[in-house]
């Protein structure tokens, strides 16, 4: 998004339950490419908008050690995450915890809501299809017990094992070659409640994963339990571990970190997935190709520029504003109103945040400012990190980096919620 003429100018893991601590794991991720479609599509997203060269300060990128980053562009060996994407979705019980109700019955709590999840979140530019070419349950030949799966399990032996014989059961009924990631929805009754530990996982750009019909098994999620936090929602909001899972086959990665969502809070499905819906980081619908170039301004120039930004579940209107501060950093600025996948959105304004590509899946790439800290926030919603509910910059709020010289001025706002903000740059 442009300036306004005015003034001038591998995964990773995750999460953990409902209110108390979330303890991060991280998986060894490795990303590279692929031969097959489950493994890359090397067109993912921001990289055709972010051409434009008044953008190019602005997309930081991090160091070869970081196995998932926030930098642009995203690295070739994750799933596509524009246009048509076709996730084969397997429902599989093992003897010592054989299915309970009907495959389908699985499906049906993460489908629809998962594409309709993404085709909000991105604009209609995600057309997410999940199929069920095998609409039963798939018996594993071994117990669950027998793969050794536990929270934060590496992919071997346990997974590697997993994906093989998930592989060898759907193979006559499946051409692996047809998709673009892989949904493994396990039978709720295998493993611990999601209260307790949260198995849920995702091996995303796996470049050592097992090959089916020729093409690897790079990018896939796998659910587990149910996210159910006993609030009497989970019907509604119980399917958006899925959407978050899915987030790191496109490379996203987690934002929650030891500490919990203390870091981001409830403004992106990476950082919390229970409870309430939400949506993504603009920088995130940038990363992930949901924007276009005009719709990001990047001010990194001396002087001082004031831009316009509509609500980000809106579709239309300028969106996010970035300001570089090194190659590698950057602090972002979008506005969050109730709407759209956005539904806890207590106090809507100007949410300002810094991201860092060189900081990794689970230790914090990216930190929401509080525009009144330790004030509690403003919501009561169960699984709302509480604190940050409040961090939206309104009209007369200023946030400053003395330091980097920089100052982020909230001028107004109209009945449509569009806001005015003056970035200067010392
Ligand atoms: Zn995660």
């Amino acid at each position: 998004m442009q300036p306004q003429p005015p003034p001038r100018s591998r995964i990773r893991r995750r999460r953990v339950a409902a209110q108390s601590v979330v303890t991060a794991l991280t998986l060894a991720v490795s990303t590279s490419a692929g031969t097959g479609h489950l493994t890359a599509p090397t067109t993912a997203g921001p990289i055709n908008l972010a051409r434009s060269s008044a953008l190019v300060p602005c997309m930081i990128h991090g160091g070869l050690d970081v196995q998932m980053t926030e930098g642009l562009p995203t690295p070739s060996g994750y799933s596509r995450s524009t246009g048509t994407v076709r996730a084969l979705t397997l429902m599989v019980d093992f003897s010592d915890a054989p299915g309970q109700g009907t495959a389908m019955d699985r499906f049906h709590e993460f489908f629809p809501q998962t594409q309709e999840w993404f085709r909000t979140a991105s604009y209609g530019r995600l057309d997410y299809r999940p199929e069920t070419p095998v609409t039963g349950w798939l018996r594993m030949p071994k117990s669950f017990r027998a793969y050794g799966i536990e929270r934060g399990a590496p992919f071997d032996p346990g997974y590697r094992d997993l994906v093989q014989d998930i592989v060898a059961a759907a193979d006559p009924k499946v051409d692996f070659r047809s998709y673009d990631l892989l949904n493994v929805l396990v039978t709720p009754n295998a493993g611990p409640s999601a209260l307790d530990t949260v198995l849920s996982v995702t091996f995303a750009g796996n470049d050592d994963a097992p090959v089916a019909d020729g093409v690897r098994i790079a990018n896939a999620s796998f659910v587990y339990s149910r996210q159910d936090d006993g609030s009497g929602s989970f019907s509604r909001t119980g399917y958006r571990v899925l959407p978050h899972e899915n987030g790191h086959t496109f490379g996203l990665p987690d934002l929650y970190t030891q500490e919990g969502g203390g870091s981001v809070g409830h403004w992106d499905i990476m950082s919390e997935d229970w409870g309430a819906n939400n949506d993504l980081l603009g920088w995130h619908k940038w990363k992930l190709g949901w924007l276009d170039g005009g719709q990001v301004g990047c001010a990194a120039a001396k002087g001082s520029a004031e831009y316009t930004l509509s609500p980000l579940y809106r579709p239309d209107g300028g969106k996010l504003i970035l300001i570089p501060v090194t190659a590698r950093t950057t602090y972002a600025m979008e506005v969050r109103a109730q709407g759209g996948n956005d539904e806890a959105v207590c106090r809507p304004g100007v949410l300002i945040y810094k991201i860092d590509a060189t900081v990794d899946t689970g230790r914090g790439p990216v930190s929401v400012f509080d525009s009144h800290r330790d004030s509690g926030g403003c919501t009561r919603s169960p699984n709302v990190h509480a604190e940050l509910s409040d961090a939206p910059f309104t009209p007369g709020e200023t946030f400053k980096d003395p330091r980097h010289g920089i100052k982020v001025q909230v001028m107004s706002t109209d009945e449509d919620e569009n806001y005015v903000v003056r970035v200067t740059r010392g």
